[in-house]
């Protein structure tokens, strides 16, 4: 209990450190050695840092744009005009509401479609089942919530960017978010053309402004309290696994916000002799060439490799 007490603490800020590789490569081992690899590193740990990207809701079915969004946002597009911005729904986000009713209109849709009620959850769990037996945490970037849903507790995870499920003061006023998923329903129930009747307009309960989805994309960007908790466990379980054997599984992280997860992942392999990288995704598992055998990346369809990766890990077990 000392010891754990007494060790220095790593903060996420500290931890947001590394920079872009200039010695990039795409491993050239043929994929069903690459997975035995990955397979044995796993095997070998005591513990697991997964880090999740937005490949990895994309890789377990989760759709944003294409057909999806056609089928689920032909209400908008016909009042807004497809342009630039009704085409997905990360595009879509950005567009200029012209007040309040129909900005919530448009987002309490997209956040139940993207969170709330979003099930793609069988590839997660299939990882999390081959994972039994290891201690995992997970850092994500995505706002969905699927790990949790596939049986991840919560006290094992952090979501860094934010929640589909919460809102916030537009100003941050008060460290304080809000869960929103039932007023979304009800917006959901009486939308009218595009918009909410006002009496539904959520506004922030201290300053009175408007209130914005809890997701990070200014410097409002609330940390409430269950943020700051999860900052905390995930710093504790950085000191414990700084210590052990200890694999970092990368999932579809790309370039979009490199500084969260892959960077940071690479500078501890590179700094701790005990530490593995394992990078997945579909066409940006290039890894640092000087982290030589103690990293992988896998280039492929990640529900296939998570799912072969799986399936060793299972296999073992039974042996
Ligand atoms: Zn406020």
């Amino acid at each position: 209990m000392f010891s754990r007490n007494t060790k220095k603490k790593t903060r996420f800020s500290d931890f947001l450190t590394g920079e872009y590789a200039r010695d990039y490569i795409n491993q050239d081992t043929p994929y069903d050695a690459q997975i035995e690899q990955a397979a044995a590193l796993i095997r070998d740990a005591e513990y697991v840092l997964i880090g999740a990207g937005a490949g990895m809701s994309t890789a377990a079915g989760a759709e944003y744009g294409g057909k999806f969004f056609e089928e689920h946002f032909a209400e908008f597009q016909k009042i807004y005009g497809k342009g630039p911005y009704m085409q997905d729904m990360y595009s879509a986000g950005f567009y200029p509401f012209p007040d309040q009713e129909s900005k919530w209109g448009y987002w309490s849709h997209q956040a139940l479609l993207a969170g709330a009620d979003l099930d793609v959850t069988p590839l997660h769990k299939t990882l999390l089942e081959a994972l039994k037996g290891k201690k995992i945490f997970l850092l994500s970037t995505n706002a969905d919530h699927q790990f949790e849903k596939a049986g991840l507790p919560a006290e094992q995870i952090f979501q860094t960017q934010g929640s589909y499920n919460l809102i916030q003061c537009k100003r941050g006023c008060h460290p304080k978010t809000y869960n929103a998923v039932a007023l979304f329903r009800q917006m959901e129930n009486e939308r009218k053309d595009g918009k909410i009747p006002s009496k539904l307009v959520p506004k922030c309960p201290v300053c009175g402004r408007d209130m914005e989805m809890n997701l990070r994309v200014d410097n409002y960007f609330v940390e409430d309290e269950n943020w700051h908790a999860a900052e905390d466990r995930f710093s504790r379980f950085l000191s414990e696994c700084k210590d052990g054997k200890t694999v970092l599984l990368e999932l579809g992280v790309g370039f979009n916000t490199p500084t969260i997860i892959r960077f940071p992942f690479e500078k501890l392999t590179r700094e701790y002799e005990n530490i593995r990288l394992v990078r997945l995704s579909r066409s940006k598992a290039m890894v640092p060439a000087n982290l030589g055998e103690r990293a992988v990346g896998i280039n492929a369809d990640m529900a296939r490799s998570i799912t072969d990766i799986s399936e060793k890990l299972r296999g073992c077990e039974k042996e």
